[in-house]
């Protein structure tokens, strides 16, 4: 195998724009920094409700084409080239919402076999080796099924992996502090007359909110918010990015764009402050 940089970071996403949502600051400034990204994405978001008019025509593997495209984009954004659908690309369909019946389709990642995809995932961990490993809660964030499904796969793929030779050592869920949710739309409700957009979301749509004395790491990616941007803007037909730093999904109502991202480790020695880096404590090189 190649040489990998020394700093090595895997996502283990949904659908292809959740990465630029939750992690876009985190992962331009980690493949800035000379770190290696490696993202895998479980499925191509095939039941993603369609927000440009002129491009509503286009549903199941035509979109998932079309976003796996958009996907493509976002990593140019973010300086990442090493992006990965677990499985190959379709391996896996989007299950859409909960308790729709989309959720029983054979070939969706809600049905999939935890054991199998987590042994498919964990092939890549034994490739990569990433000392840090990010997903989602056990709640998959906000209760869609792909990512619960996401959150399963990832933490028995590290179980597994650690069995097979490589042990990941941090793993982390990605997170919102309450305080700093709560402070973003109370700014949003000041701003939504200037905005482009007529309703604002409300702290309970956000993904992954808890209370602050859970969040162990703050990621700074103040510098790399025009990367993010550009990112989320890729997923056009997910995301509306306004020029201020907000924006919408499919459902039209306005959010705020997180520039530092936090985190919460779940695997790994809890560190007594608050980290303001995925990889503190990390020995890089390889073990001898
Ligand atoms: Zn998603």
């Amino acid at each position: 195998m190649t040489e990998l940089p020394e700093r090595r970071l895997m996502l283990v996403h949904a659908h292809p724009d959740d990465e630029s949502i939750n992690n876009g600051a985190t992962m331009a400034r980690h493949a800035a920094e000379g770190g290696h990204v490696t993202l895998v994405t479980c499925t191509l978001g095939e039941r993603g409700e369609v927000i440009p008019p002129e491009l509503r025509h286009l549903s199941g593997a035509a979109l998932g084409g079309h976003r796996l495209g958009e996907l493509r984009e976002a990593m140019a954004a973010l300086g990442v080239t090493d992006f990965r659908l677990l499985g190959g690309a379709g391996r896996y369909s989007d299950s859409g919402m909960m308790g729709l019946p989309d959720n029983d389709d054979p070939g969706c990642f809600w049905q999939a076999d935890v054991d199998q995809a987590a042994g498919l995932l964990a092939d890549v961990i034994l490739e990569v080796r990433p000392q840090v490993l990010v997903t989602y809660d056990d709640n998959g964030g906000y209760g869609h099924p792909d990512h619960i499904q996401a959150h399963r796969v990832a933490m028995r793929a590290v179980e597994l992996a650690a069995a097979r030779g490589w042990d990941v050592p941090k793993v982390y869920w990605n997170r919102v502090p309450r305080s700093v949710a709560e402070d973003a739309f109370a700014r949003l409700e000041r701003d939504l007359p200037e905005l482009p957009f007529d309703k604002s979301a409300s702290v309970g749509d956000v993904p992954g909110v808890v209370d602050d004395e859970r969040i162990t790491t703050a990621v700074d990616g103040t510098a790399y918010a025009g990367a993010k941007a550009a990112a989320m803007r890729a997923h056009a037909t997910q995301i509306t990015v306004a020029d201020q730093p907000y924006f919408v999904l499919s459902n039209e109502l306005a959010q705020p764009l997180f520039t530092t991202e936090y985190y919460e480790l779940v695997r790994g020695e809890r560190p007594a402050g608050r980290e303001d880096d995925l990889f503190a404590g990390v020995t890089t090189g390889e073990p001898s």
